[in-house]
This record gives structure tokens, C-alpha cells and sequence, in this order.
């Protein structure tokens, strides 16, 4: 019977240890993978801010976005520097490598998709210029302005003389809209007296209304302010502080109230002892009014129509000489 106690006691005992002892190794086993789990947690969370860094690097400097040779430069120089930190291990060097890499083609991607995003950004802007283009060359541009500092500085000592008795409050800039010969849409630059500033911005926006062809519209100074070589070009212009050529008197153009149009089509024709000169050289068969020519200025024109009818004279209709490009508003 006391046998039985106490072999009774010593199983209940063993038991207790026993129990005891697994409840112990559970503990530890637990304590274990919580532990490595936690290490684990560690090393994902400092493989995802080394990835994170990258990312940052790459962005923050833009010579990488440049070449491609410095990009890869400069990701071969990240990969050795992230295998030399021994620190943190094979592992996480290798992934590193790998998310350089990943880097790497997020960048390629984003290559591939700047240009088409540029272009699309170009092309988005170019679709909303257009129309403005659109509307202003179906508008034109007829402006005008006192002379400028900056538009003084062309002229002086060139149309504007040092000479000159027409002060700068008594002229204007312009810039009109032409049609040019080939039918193209241009923007020329007048200087005029302010007394026809206006009626030559109404006659251009007319003309150019009616897509009526003007060789060229430029300041006189852009060729020396030399009437002959302006006219040899054709080209069409105002103020010009000069004489009437052979004489010693001023020309309408030295105040700004006369204009030359298309003047190599429509030629200046003079008879000096009674020998026909005609002006510029080069446009002697235009002199010959009876034929039949594009540019040429006659009563059926459209410039004639306009420029008489806003009271100017034309120099066609003159008896001593004939100066078919020239429309002067004076007494
Ligand atoms: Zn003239």
C-alpha cells in the first residue's frame, strides 16, 4: 500500500517535470522565431530603405537622366559601393545589385516615356498656338508706335540724319501685315509721319485683306538708307530723310508723307535733258506702261484705289516726270 503512494507520488513527479520541461522548450522555441522574425523584419526594412535611397540618388541628379553612359556609370559605381559595405552582408549586397538594377530599367522606362512625353507637351503647345497664329494672320497685325530708344538707334545716322529737321514726335512705327510674292504672310516695318500713320495702317489691312502681293516691307536703314539699292530689292518703304533725287530739294520721304510701293515693278522715270533715266537699273522695261505685267501700279489697281482714295496723289500722274511706286500725302 505505502509502495503504491509512493510510486503514485513519483509517476505524478515525472509528470510535473516532464510537463515542465516541454512547457520550457516551447518558451525557448517561440522566443527563437520571434527573434528571427524579427531579424528577418529588420533586413527587409533596411534592404527597402537602401532601395528607397537609390531612388532618391537617381532622381535628385539629373546628369544621369543625360547619357546613357553616365547612367550606367554611375550605376556600376553604386553596385561596387554597395558590395564594398561588408557590414551588411552577402545577401542583402545581392539584392541591392538587384534593385540597382530594377533602378536601372525604371529608368530606361522613364527614358522611353520622356521624349513621348515632351513631344506630346511640344505638340499640346504647338496645337494651342496655332490657333492664335491662326487668328492673327487671318487678323494681321496693323500697329504703331512713337519711335523707341531701340527703334532710334536703327535709324540714326542712317534714314534719321544727324541733319534731320523732323523731330521723333512727328514720326511713328509701324508694322503692318503684307502678302509677300509668293504669297506668304509677312510682317513689314514702316516709319511715317504720324499724320498718315493711320491712313497707312488702314490701307495695309486693306490690301491685305484683299491678299494683294507686296515684295518686301522694310526699313530703308536695313539697306544703308540708300534709296537706289532699297528700290533695286523692290523693297517697299517711307521715311527717309533725303533730297528729291537730282535736286537739292527735300523729298516727301524725308517727312514721312510719301510711300514707294513695289518700287523695281514700278520704276521712277525722269528725263534729264530731255533723255529718259529711269530708276532703279534693271526696271527699264517696266517703264513701259503699256504692257502688261504682275505689279504693276495703274489706275485699276487696288494700291491706287486705296491711296487716292484716303487722299493721297500718286507720282504716276505727274506731266514732268513719272514715279509710278510713289503715293504722297502733302499740299
Ligand atoms: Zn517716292
Amino acid at each position: 500500500m505505502w509502495d503504491n503512494v509512493e510510486m503514485k507520488r513519483e509517476k505524478s513527479m515525472k509528470k510535473r517535470v516532464f510537463i515542465l520541461i516541454m512547457l520550457i522548450s516551447v518558451f525557448l522555441i517561440s522566443c527563437g522565431s520571434e527573434k528571427a522574425e524579427v531579424k528577418e523584419k529588420t533586413d527587409v526594412i533596411e534592404a527597402e530603405t537602401a532601395v528607397v535611397d537609390e531612388d532618391i540618388i537617381v532622381v535628385e541628379e539629373p546628369e544621369s537622366v543625360e547619357t546613357d553612359m553616365n547612367t550606367a556609370t554611375e550605376n556600376d559605381l553604386k553596385t561596387e559601393e554597395n558590395t564594398e559595405r561588408g557590414e551588411e552582408g552577402s545577401m542583402e549586397s545581392a539584392e541591392t545589385v538587384e534593385s540597382a538594377e530594377t533602378v536601372k530599367e525604371a529608368e530606361n522606362e522613364d527614358k522611353t516615356e520622356s521624349p513621348e512625353d515632351t513631344d506630346e507637351e511640344v505638340s499640346s503647345e504647338t496645337e494651342e498656338q496655332n490657333p492664335d497664329e491662326t487668328r492673327d494672320a487671318a487678323a494681321g497685325i496693323f500697329e504703331k508706335q512713337e519711335i523707341t530708344d531701340e527703334i532710334k538707334q536703327r535709324i540714326n545716322g542712317l534714314s534719321y540724319k544727324s541733319d534731320c529737321t523732323v523731330p521723333y514726335e512727328d514720326l511713328r512705327y509701324l508694322r503692318v501685315s503684307y502678302v509677300d510674292f509668293g504669297g506668304a504672310d509677312r510682317t513689314g516695318e514702316i516709319i511715317c509721319n504720324k499724320a498718315i500713320a493711320d491712313d497707312l495702317l488702314d490701307i495695309f489691312r486693306h490690301l491685305y485683306e484683299a491678299r494683294y502681293e507686296i515684295d518686301k516691307i522694310r526699313l530703308v536703314d536695313e539697306y544703308g538708307a540708300d534709296d537706289d539699292l532699297s528700290c533695286a530689292e523692290d523693297n517697299t518703304s517711307c521715311f527717309n530723310f533725303r533730297t528729291v533725287e537730282g535736286s537739292t530739294n527735300l523729298s516727301k520721304h524725308a517727312l514721312g508723307l510719301a510711300i514707294d510701293i513695289n518700287p523695281f515693278y514700278n520704276p521712277y522715270v525722269t528725263y534729264p535733258g530731255g533723255v529718259e533715266r529711269i530708276s532703279p537699273p534693271g526696271s527699264e522695261k517696266y517703264a513701259d506702261r503699256s504692257a502688261d505685267f504682275p505689279h504693276k501700279i495703274d489706275k485699276n489697281d487696288l494700291a491706287y484705289k486705296e491711296f487716292t482714295s484716303h487722299g493721297f496723289k500718286w507720282g504716276g500722274d505727274w506731266k514732268s516726270l513719272k514715279d509710278y511706286q510713289h503715293f504722297q500725302k502733302a499740299d
